[in-house]
């Protein structure tokens, strides 16, 4: 803490005791003005998502697309001065798909122009498949019975969506003071979160084991081609189609629900109808998983071993560019050290960002690095770098700005952070919860009892339109919220690397049975 910062602290606090709590947990209020400063009048954060969504998305992992996408990222990271920018290995994820080209449409009775995608890893077709399909219902193993023995060759529509309605709620949203207020009054983490890593993974694992069990009945009946429905109306929703083991022999499709259901129509009609389905993709064997890592180096003699960590996951499905999931989050992470080296803030802990790869398909990067670098998730062996992580920040909910951060029931955090978070005040960011959240990259850390936090992000439309779907492009990103953002983000970070301890740690979590 400088000087001045002290005066001001002091000032403040005898002015208006409620900031006596705040004053508990030093903040140098200048470090965070010139952040500010560099963050809001010179930001590159939406240059950056450009390129990142516009050039280099979208950035499906084990595509060609991520792997120019993070060599830029290495490159850009390089410019702005960090140190030690590179991708680093994790291991094999198995394999890589590029899209090359595809078109699809009904044909007969009359011309439509479908909108749709392939699924990734689809196989190509190779020459256009063209027939009458048939609509099924297969759910799960229950419904196989029904269908056995009657699909070969077939271009199968799987489900029977019912219409939504046509849109009575607000697309988009911001959180409501009430919400917030709602959040932050919970006393159990895992109400309305996830338990911990391995329930979450657990729940995955089951999830996709029947997914799969369904694929591969219609790979043993012979399809020709599956359809399915888009799981959101007048936009098509395309993600899920991964697994390690099974390679389907067949192309699949997400149609949306409107071309989707016309067709389903007719066909209820007995009116013949024509598909026309033509893929051009090209599968990879065995495509090396990677994370884009940089540093600033800490300067304290005592303490520059020690890390803080910020990022975001930088793999996408790919219908869309990645904008908001997660080329926000991955912008606003770049962003958050380019302002930090732009103010030549001289860290005493080095702060390391990592943009990770793989967490569409059950977070292969950030699992990866915490196996190599801090313990054995199954085990809990410890590694000696897991001594000296001081924090993981991640955020990865779309390009919604930052309301507050999740404890992840880490209750000695609370203080530090209500004092971080009190110069965005103004901006909106005061929530506090003991909440855990689930669904992305602080999970692995968390799981090894390392601090590992995600923010609370405006959700804005990611759910409701933009995550895994054809429009997560860069129209969706909101300047003033990834300012905000990656304001908050550079300031947590420079506290974290400055605070006299590291942050508070859960207990350590037992070895994992299986
Ligand atoms: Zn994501």
């Amino acid at each position: 803490m400088n000087r001045t910062t002290a005066a001001l602290l002091v000032a403040t606090a005898l002015a208006c005791p409620a900031v006596l709590v705040a004053a508990g947990e030093p903040v140098n209020q200048t470090v965070i003005a010139e952040i500010k400063t560099e963050g809001f009048q010179h930001s590159s954060v939406m240059d950056t998502l450009s390129w990142l969504s516009d050039v280099y998305g979208p950035r499906l992992t084990g595509s060609a697309g991520l792997e120019k996408a993070a060599q830029w990222a290495r490159d850009q990271l390089t410019r702005w001065g960090l140190e030690r920018a590179a991708l680093e290995p994790y291991g094999s994820i198995g394999r890589g798909w590029d899209l090359e080209h595809f078109s699809i449409a009904m044909t007969a009775p009359t011309y439509m122009r479908i909108t749709g995608y392939p699924r990734a890893w689809s196989p190509a077709t190779a020459s256009p498949i063209a027939g009458t399909p048939v609509v099924v219902d297969v759910k799960s193993k229950d419904d196989f019975a029904k269908y056995h023995g009657k699909l070969r060759g077939l271009i199968v529509m799987n489900g029977r969506p019912a219409p939504e309605d046509i849109g009575f709620k607000p697309e988009a949203e911001r959180y409501t003071d009430a919400q917030l207020k709602e959040r932050e009054s919970r006393i159990d983490p895992a109400l309305h979160g996830p338990k911990s890593y391995w329930d979450e993974e657990d729940e995955f694992v089951k999830y996709l084991k029947d997914q799969t069990d369904v694929w591969k009945f219609f790979a043993d009946e012979g399809v020709a081609a599956l359809v399915s429905p888009s799981s959101i109306p007048e936009d098509v929703r395309v993600d899920g189609f991964y697994d390690r083991e099974f390679h389907s022999p067949y192309p699949a499709f997400v149609f949306s629900r409107e071309h989707y259901g016309r067709i389903m129509r007719m066909l209820d009609k007995k009116v013949p109808v024509t598909l026309s389905l033509d893929l051009a993709a090209r599968l990879t064997d065995h495509v090396e998983g990677f994370n884009v890592v940089a540093e600033i180096p800490g300067t304290d003699p005592a303490l520059k071993d020690q890390v803080v960590m910020l990022g975001g996951h930088f793999d996408s499905w790919h219908s869309g560019t990645g904008a908001t999931d997660n080329g926000a989050g991955s912008a606003v992470a770049m962003e958050a050290v380019r302002i930090l080296k732009a103010i030549g803030v001289k860290p005493r802990r080095t702060i390391r960002l990592a943009l990770w790869t793989g967490e569409e398909e059950d977070y292969f990067g950030s699992v990866g690095y915490v196996q190599k670098h801090f313990a054995d998730m199954e085990t809990m062996a410890l590694k000696p770098e897991h001594a000296k992580l001081a924090a993981y920040f991640n955020l990865d909910n779309g390009a919604g700005r930052i309301r507050g951060i999740n404890l992840q029931g880490n209750e000695a955090a609370r203080p530090i952070f209500e004092a971080w978070l009190e110069p965005f005040a103004y901006l909106g960011a005061t929530t506090v919860t003991t909440a855990n959240t689930g669904g992305t990259d602080h999970m692995p850390f968390d799981a090894v009892g390392l601090p590992g936090f995600q923010f609370i992000q405006d959700p804005l439309n990611y759910e409701s339109r933009v995550h895994h779907s054809s429009l997560d492009v860069y129209e969706e990103a909101v300047p003033d919220d990834l300012k905000q953002a990656s304001v908050i983000m550079a300031s947590f970070v420079y506290d974290a690397a400055m605070r006299d301890e590291m942050l508070p740690r859960k207990p350590l979590p037992k070895p994992h049975k299986k």
